[in-house]
């Protein structure tokens, strides 16, 4: 029989949220069988405990969001993707504040810590999640389409369509885990320039620096621009450029590593069904809001079986 697994030892990151701007310390305690992935806000008292679950999800705005009662945790997707991707079924996460920290916007800190630690099989058999048929979950008007059939394993198909011609339209895919860490999980978020100027000009991004995403740069930084930069991002004017559209030294690991990190946050969000899906995904134009809707939608057709 395949064996559930915990991690084999506690594990702690340290880092900044990237929307709070505030520190917050992770620690990941290895869990029983059929426990599944549970937060814990650890600096409430009392504690609250936040099952990593499609239902428990209250917001998906640049980052997926859960709550329990008033306690939430935000930007677990990396983490969660992580835990997904290396097949760790039981884990308790102990977050000391609302947020988990961006690191360097991929999933790939996550992955060398519990490498580091290792995982451990459980006594008690692994259960995946099995589709009783197709299930879409779609919104035409935004050209959205994620579409889940069953399978004997788990693989997906991303694909993403960006005006912009420095994504344009890209393809990632993955079938099983095995290549999860080498082909998916070092890949870091992306934004535009211009959407990283309006989110500081809304105080949404207190922790963004240039060092925990892809930044596009989708028009020519003149001397002023530059200086500005340099002093939103606290950096040396001369340090500020840009090559093959990207800012600064993020060279792009992967020339489609934007879609490769869509396919990273499905596979976190997805995993909030609660076990890992036999099933083939493709998912077209993928984000928070659609991984999540299609995981709510999944885990009640299951439930209703
Ligand atoms: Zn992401």
């Amino acid at each position: 029989m395949e064996h559930q697994t915990t991690i084999g030892n506690v594990f702690t990151l340290t880092g900044t949220g990237l929307h709070t701007g505030k520190v917050t310390h992770v620690t990941v305690r290895p869990a029983e069988a059929d426990s599944g992935i549970v937060l814990l806000r650890s600096d409430l008292t009392p504690n609250v405990a936040i099952p990593a679950r499609a239902e428990n999800v209250i917001d998906t705005n640049h980052g997926t969001t859960l709550a329990s009662g008033n306690a939430s945790v935000s930007t677990i997707e990396h983490m969660m993707s992580a835990f997904h991707g290396l097949g760790v079924d039981n884990a308790i996460v102990e977050v000391d504040g609302p947020e988990v920290p961006i690191l360097d916007g991929s999933a790939i800190p996550w992955v060398e810590k519990i490498r580091l630690v290792g995982i451990t099989p459980l006594d008690a058999e692994r259960r995946y999640l099995e589709l009783p048929h197709e299930v879409v979950w779609e919104d035409a008007e935004a050209g959205i389409r994620m579409l889940a059939t069953p399978a004997e394993r788990f693989s997906v198909e991303c694909r993403i369509e960006f005006k912009s011609e420095l994504i344009g339209s890209q393809e990632a895919s993955l079938d099983g885990f095995e290549n999860y860490a080498e082909e998916i999980a070092r890949c870091r978020t992306f934004v535009f320039l211009h959407e990283v100027e309006a989110l500081l000009a809304l105080n949404l991004i207190k922790g963004g620096d240039l060092d925990n995403a892809l930044v596009f740069v989708d028009k020519s930084l003149g001397e002023e621009e530059k200086a500005r930069l340099a002093s939103l991002f606290n950096k040396d004017k001369e340090s500020i450029h840009v090559r093959n559209g990207v800012l600064n030294t993020n060279e792009p690991y992967f020339a489609n590593e934007p879609a490769r990190h869509k396919l990273l946050d499905f596979l976190g969000d997805i995993y909030l069904l609660g076990a890992p899906v036999k099933a083939h995904f493709t998912i077209i134009c993928p984000g928070h809001r659609a991984n999540t809707e299609l995981a709510k939608k999944i885990s009640k057709i299951i439930t209703a079986q």
